[in-house]
């Protein structure tokens, strides 16, 4: 049941198999998560009052400076830094200055970083604005979640805030440059409603999505951790590695995440 919230713009680096030295940046609000979906299992807990705690958001001038900030320090230190991640409490295509802070992120990548990639942690709701497509473009690593290719598991298991459809994600995804798909395997029970998306009824075709859409790398994960909802339970190793050899039998990478 309990959960937890970044408090700071700038957290980590998190060491990560996939990512190596990984610096996230927060774009959400420091004390609340704020996302357009509300997923059983999310860490950050449960989707409270959407557009209240938009104005709680940092500025693009705040993210700028934290990163900055600790990106020379990094640097004056010979700390590493393999990525810049945008992840934290919540969706961060929701915070309407998003385009201009992957700009100036590139610039103090750039500046400071060179080698490291940017990477976003996104659930790809807001890819089909023009204005996040052309930001998601930029980005070395776009991690896109895609837990489920049925419309009603997805309604359960991420729950949409507004209007949401599998089949226009799906046309949007095949657009992405450089993605990566992540999915989330769980099973459980929801105010009357089960769900699983480990079942052939789901995998089948989700594997038939990712031939279609040909993503760089699935990385495939479970809870880890606990989550707001105390009736999701854990898929075992040994189901993630079976699904993740399919993934593999067509062709595409995978990692089981860490
Ligand atoms: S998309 Fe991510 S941040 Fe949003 S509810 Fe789901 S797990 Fe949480």
């Amino acid at each position: 049941m309990p959960t937890f919230l970044f408090n700071e713009i700038i957290f980590g680096p998190v060491l990560s198999r996939r990512l190596g030295n990984s610096l996230g940046i927060n774009l959400l609000p420091v004390k609340s998560k704020l996302c357009n979906f509300n997923c059983l299992y999310c860490e950050c807990g449960l989707t409270s009052s959407f557009k209240q705690i938009k104005k709680d958001l940092p500025t693009r001038e705040q993210v700028k400076s934290e990163l900055e900030k600790t990106l020379h320090e990094f640097n004056e230190n010979d700390r590493q830094i393999d990525t810049i991640t945008f992840a934290g409490n919540g969706e961060p295509t929701l915070h309407p200055q998003f385009p201009g802070i992957i700009n100036d992120s590139l610039l103090l990548r750039d500046k400071y970083f060179p080698e490291a990639k940017l990477a976003v942690l996104s659930n790809a709701t807001l890819i089909h604005r023009k204005e996040i497509k052309s930001a998601l473009e930029k980005i070395d690593l776009n991690i896109l979640k895609l837990d489920s290719v049925n419309e009603d598991t997805v309604k359960i298991m991420n729950c949409p805030q507004g209007k949401f459809s599998v089949k226009k994600l799906l046309a949007n995804l095949a657009d992405v440059k450089n993605l990566t798909i992540q999915t989330l395997f769980v099973r459980g029970h929801y105010k009357g409603s089960q769900f699983d998306n480990t079942t052939e009824e789901e995998i089948i075709p989700w594997l038939d999505t990712l031939k279609k859409l040909q993503p760089g790398l699935v990385m495939i994960y479970t809870i880890a951790r606990d989550t707001p909802v105390d009736t999701v339970e854990k898929v075992s190793a040994a189901k993630l590695n079976e699904i993740a050899k399919r993934v593999e039998a067509i062709g595409i990478p995978t990692s089981i995440s860490d």
